[in-house]
């Protein structure tokens, strides 16, 4: 059956980067009988300019009716002066809620041409490949109460809620454990059982959740010492599970491991395996109009989209082994750049890719 993919370009470089991601599926699709169709709607600054509102309800109803998001990025010095209520931003919030995207998957993958790019020494990152996988939904960013109130000795308190319901948990737990089946089948769960009670939960959760995958094996660490090992020795890892506060800050943690932002890309998936795809980093209104953007992240969001939404794995494949042959050949947008190496633009390397592909 035809899958229907929703493209969302967005803002700054998003409308360069999705437009060569859209190549990549042109391609496989011309090449490969895959059979999808692709429509486009307006999210963030620029839906603001078009129609005053982030996310268009006419957006949210394609969003809900396809099985796939591809999305570039939103956001911008433009709308920053707005009020936080209708910024870009809550296109994507929006987005998340309405299709109940609970489970943030991010890759950090270091390829071995890139591996000067990052920061630490090359021999502790070259090859590293882990997946984190995010609570994206429930937690300390949702939970209530919530907010800054007044004492009765009139001392401002701020408050927020931790807190997981235990389906939350298993839930998000076995979106790790199942990915991990297809990978090095080690999953960490990282927590704070030794002080909050929350996560304490979680532990016991995630033991409870792994009986049913008895070939995976499952660690746990506390999240101080998970964000020292990810420095000290990353390889270590495979898939990582946490809840959205610790994840979003691992999860930033491991992508800056690569130094390449402009290689990582990300899905956000829901019970049903509907997702939405788009690259780690955000508008770069920087560079924005300038065709230099490193359309990588976008891409690989194309493979990710492959393989857990429209279950095909070997395409998922192809399209990541058509990044390596581009890397190899040499082209690096200027973000990648080294010397010997040929600095293009952003739709030379989408040509390149599509061309590698056929
Ligand atoms: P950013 O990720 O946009 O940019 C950080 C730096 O990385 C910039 O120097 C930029 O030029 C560079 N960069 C990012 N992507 C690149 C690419 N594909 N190729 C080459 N270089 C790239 O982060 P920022 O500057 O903090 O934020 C800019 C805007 O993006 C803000 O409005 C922010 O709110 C928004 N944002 C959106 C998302 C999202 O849509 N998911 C995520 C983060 C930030």
């Amino acid at each position: 059956m035809t899958k229907k993919i929703l493209i969302l370009p967005g803002d700054g470089i998003g409308p360069e980067i999705v437009a060569e991601a859209v190549k990549v599926l042109a391609a496989l699709r011309e090449g490969y009988g895959l059979d999808i169709e692709m429509e486009e709607a307006l999210v963030g600054g620029a839906a603001i300019d078009a129609v005053g509102n982030p996310l268009p309800e006419e957006t949210l109803r394609l969003a809900r009716a396809s099985d796939a998001v591809l999305l570039g990025a939103v956001g911008g010095p433009k709308w920053e002066p707005l009020d936080i209520s209708v910024r870009p931003e809550k296109g994507l919030l929006g987005l998340r809620a309405g299709l109940g995207l609970f489970a943030n998957l991010r890759p950090a993958i270091l390829y071995p041409q890139l591996a000067d790019a990052s920061t630490l020494r090359p021999e502790v990152v070259s090859g590293l490949d882990i997946l984190i996988v995010r609570e994206l939904t429930g937690g300390i960013y949702f939970g209530q109460p919530r907010g800054i109130r007044i004492l009765d000795d009139g001392e401002r308190q701020g408050l927020n809620t931790l807190v997981y319901r235990e389906s939350e948990i298993r839930r998000i737990c076995r979106v790790a454990f199942e990915i991990a089946m297809k990978r090095g089948k080690r999953v960490c769960s990282v927590d704070k059982a030794n002080v909050l009670e929350c996560t304490e939960l979680w532990r016991q959760v995630a033991v409870e959740t792994a009986q049913a995958f008895p070939e995976i094996e499952l660690s746990h660490m506390y999240v101080d010492n998970a964000a020292m090992q990810l420095v000290r020795r990353p390889k270590q890892f495979d898939v990582i599970v946490t809840d959205n506060m610790f994840g979003d800050i691992l999860s930033d943690e491991a992508s800056m491991l690569t130094g390449s932002i402009g290689m990582l890309p990300s899905a956000s998936l829901n019970e049903t395996g509907k997702g939405m795809y788009e690259p780690i980093h955000g508008s770069a209104p920087d560079i924005a109009g300038q065709g230099i953007a490193n359309p990588l992240a976008t891409i690989l969001s194309v493979a990710m989209m492959l393989r857990y939404t429209l279950d095909q794995p070997a395409l998922a494949d192809r399209v990541e082994a058509a990044v390596r042959g581009v890397l190899d050949a040499g082209l690096r947008t200027p973000d990648i750049y080294s010397p010997g190496n040929q600095r293009v633009g952003t739709a030379v390397i989408g040509d390149a890719v599509a061309r590698a592909l056929g």
